[in-house]
């Protein structure tokens, strides 16, 4: 039986890139306050931050989460199977560019944490499937400074060029409220607001 925080440091212990104790705190806060039925996250890892996320669900609320990497698959059920939040926490496992398109929502939150590349992909699903006062929250989105930042290595461009994008499509939706912090390797947080 492992309890939330031995899942959190075998975790780190595996490099696994799971949200960061700060991002946690932000997210946390603005979770209390809408009290979400319908999450929708893109990267479940092991599932550490959907576990965290349920228990700011509504009575009858729930998290659909993506994953395609297989063995993060079988441990994330494990976790969510361990803390009985089967109920509560639903997996897909598979590309979200293919899984992404056969979902309809509507969804409360979307938590968008995985290739950083594809986040202009993910905000467009994001945008169709968001209720009103919906929020999408994005981590990773400063990655490291590279993303404010004019030299970057090679390795990192496609997804420096990402989230530059991305951060550009918040900021000229005028259908949403965004604010970018620098809170762990930074968080976009942007409001529907028609
Ligand atoms: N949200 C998790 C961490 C996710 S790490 C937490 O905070 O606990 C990012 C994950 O996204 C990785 O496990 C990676 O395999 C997955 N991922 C990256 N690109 C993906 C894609 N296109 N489709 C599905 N999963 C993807
Ligand atoms: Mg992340």
């Amino acid at each position: 039986m492992e309890t939330i925080e031995q899942i959190r440091q075998k975790a780190i212990l595996n490099h696994i890139p799971i949200i960061m104790d700060e991002t946690l705190q932000e997210v946390g806060k603005i979770l209390q306050e809408l009290n979400p039925k319908t999450i929708l996250e893109i990267g479940t890892a092991v599932g550490y931050s959907a576990i965290r996320f349920s228990k700011y669900l509504s009575e009858d609320g729930y998290i659909d989460t993506i994953e395609r990497d297989s063995e993060r698959v079988k441990e994330a059920k494990q976790n969510i199977a361990n803390l009985n939040l089967e109920n509560k926490i639903h997996i897909f496992e598979g590309d979200a560019l293919e899984i992404l398109p056969k979902l309809n929502g509507p969804y409360d939150v979307v938590f968008i944490d995985a290739a950083k590349g594809k986040y202009p992909i993910f905000l467009n699903e994001a945008l169709r499937m968001l209720r009103n006062n919906g929020i999408i929250l994005a981590d990773n989105v400063l990655y490291k400074g590279y993303v404010m930042s004019d030299y970057n290595k090679h390795k990192q461009r496609t997804a420096v060029r990402g989230l530059r994008e991305f951060l550009k499509n918040l900021q000229e939706n005028k259908n949403l409220s965004t604010e970018i912090l620098e809170t762990g390797d930074g968080l976009a947080i942007s409001r529907k607001i028609n």
